[in-house]
């Protein structure tokens, strides 16, 4: 890495939708990396069908890191270390709450250092109020009624609440 250059990081997930566990991570990695790109991934690292569409994850995104111009709002389909090489990032970053997402994140990181060698896998762990927080998780809770205003920011809580209550 070229030490004069921006240290660009790339943070890929489902973002479905973003919740303040991820948002954390986000800002945490301003710590090591000078811009971030939260990257919302098309398809092909998702199990089952999304809640919202890429486009409207990625606006929620925007809005939610508004005031932070550091960090960059995007999409990205195909291989993840294709879009890292097309971008010039050397570093992706992966939020690790427990040892559940551990062996997952572990090959995933070394099948992506297989395909390209010259990049890193960073893993940050969150704040300890956030460690137990999935969006699959706050998706659950909204679509049974319950108030997901401390693991969402305001503009995704009220998303939910749109969505779930036209489907009750
Ligand atoms: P989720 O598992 O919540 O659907 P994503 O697939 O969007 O999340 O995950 C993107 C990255 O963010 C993954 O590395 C995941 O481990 C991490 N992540 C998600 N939620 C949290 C959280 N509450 N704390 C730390 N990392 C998280």
């Amino acid at each position: 890495m070229n030490a004069h250059r921006p240290l660009t990081a790339v943070y890929p997930g489902s973002f479905d939708p973003i919740t303040k566990g991820h948002e954390d991570i986000a800002r945490r990695c301003l710590r090591i990396a000078d811009q971030v790109l939260v990257a919302v991934a098309h398809t092909a690292t998702q199990k089952k069908t999304s809640l919202f569409d890429v486009e409207e994850r990625v606006a929620m995104n925007a809005a939610v890191f508004a005031d932070e111009p550091r960090i960059s709002c995007v999409s990205f389909s195909g291989l993840l270390v294709d879009y890292c090489k097309g971008v010039g990032a050397h570093l992706v970053i992966r939020g690790l709450r427990a040892v559940s997402d551990f062996e997952y994140e572990f090959q995933m990181a070394q099948m992506n250092q297989e395909l390209w060698d010259d990049f890193e896998t960073v893993f940050l762990t969150p704040d300890v109020d956030y460690s137990f927080l999935s969006a699959s998780l706050v998706r659950e809770v909204a679509r049974l009624g319950g108030d997901v205003s401390t693991f969402v920011s305001p503009l995704v809580r009220d998303r939910l609440d749109e969505v779930f209550r036209s489907q009750r």
